[in-house]
C-alpha cells in the first residue's frame, strides 16, 4: 500500500470486461475498505489506456469471446498487470477475466494466448454451464461456502502451479469437480453475482492480502448473509 495507507483499486477494461454486474466487485471492495477506515482510490482503466503498475487490487470481469480476446491482447501488450503481480499486487478475476489469467483460452473457435499468471488452460465444451454455482472453499483460505452464478462455455484444467478455489457442490465451475483457482495473491473464479456481494468473506480475504492486516473489524453482513443463505438453500448446498 502507499505510504498514506490509501488502498488503490483498479477496474481493468470496463469497456471490454464487465458482464453480469461484475463491476459490483469494485463497489463492494471500496465499501468494505472504507468501513474499516482505509482511504480508497478506485479507478477504471479502459483498454485504450495504460494500466497503472502500483495499485493494490486489480479486478477483471467477465466478457463475451470477442472482447475477451481483445482484452487479453491489450493486457499482454501493456505488461502492467504482470509487473503489478511481480510487485505483489492482488488480482481478482471473474469468468472471461479468470480464463485470461491462464496460459490459453478458447474464443470464437480459436485458442488464444493468455497472460500465464495462473497455471491453467481453458478450452470449450459444447454445453454451456449456466446457473447457480456453489462450492466448498480450499481449507487453506478459511472461507465459507462459495456461491455465485455461472454462464460460460469454457472448461478449465488446472496445472500443478495453482490450487482450486473450491470443490463444486452445485453447478460446473472449472470441470464439474473444481471451481476457480488461486496462487499467491492471484485468484480467479467463474462466479458472477457479483461474486464479492455474494461472498463478503472473500472480499475481506482480498482486503487482508492487499493491506497485510491479519484481521479486519467486523461489518454488518446481515443482508449479504441472508442472500447467501437463500441462494445456497435454492441449490441444496446450505
Ligand atoms: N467467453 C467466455 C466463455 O464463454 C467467458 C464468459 C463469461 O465471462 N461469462 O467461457
Amino acid at each position: 500500500m502507499s505510504s498514506d495507507s490509501t488502498l488503490r483499486l483498479v477496474w481493468v477494461y470496463p469497456d471490454l470486461l464487465s458482464t453480469y454486474g461484475d463491476r459490483g466487485n469494485l463497489l463492494i471492495l471500496a465499501h468494505r475498505a472504507a468501513a474499516r477506515g482505509f482511504p480508497v482510490e478506485a479507478v477504471q482503466v479502459r483498454s485504450d489506456q495504460a494500466l497503472p503498475e502500483s495499485a493494490d487490487i486489480y479486478l477483471l470481469g467477465g466478457g463475451e469471446d470477442g472482447p475477451q480476446s481483445l482484452a487479453a491482447d491489450r493486457m499482454t501488450a501493456d505488461g502492467g498487470l504482470h509487473r503489478a503481480v511481480e510487485r505483489g499486487s492482488v488480482v481478482f478475476a471473474v469468468c472471461a477475466g479468470y480464463q485470461i489469467l491462464g496460459h490459453s483460452f478458447s474464443a470464437r473457435g480459436a485458442s488464444c494466448p493468455g497472460l500465464g499468471l495462473l497455471d491453467l488452460r481453458s478450452d470449450r465444451d459444447p454445453q454451456r454451464a449456466v446457473g447457480e454455482l456453489a462450492g466448498t472453499v480450499d481449507r487453506q483460505l478459511g472461507l465459507p461456502t462459495l456461491t455465485g452464478f455461472e454462464n460460460h462455455g469454457g472448461r478449465t484444467a488446472l496445472g500443478p502451479g495453482c490450487a482450486p478455489l473450491a470443490h463444486v457442490t452445485a453447478g460446473v465451475g472449472n470441470d464439474g469437480r473444481t471451481e476457480g483457482a488461486w496462487h499467491g495473491k492471484v485468484l480467479g473464479t467463474y462466479a458472477h453475482g457479483p461474486a464479492l456481494a455474494r461472498n463478503p468473506a472473500l472480499a475481506d480475504l482480498l482486503l487482508r492480502w492487499a493491506t497485510g492486516a491479519a484481521a479486519l473489524d467486523p461489518v454488518d453482513d446481515t443482508w449479504p448473509e441472508r442472500l447467501r443463505g437463500q441462494r445456497l438453500a435454492a441449490v441444496g448446498a446450505a
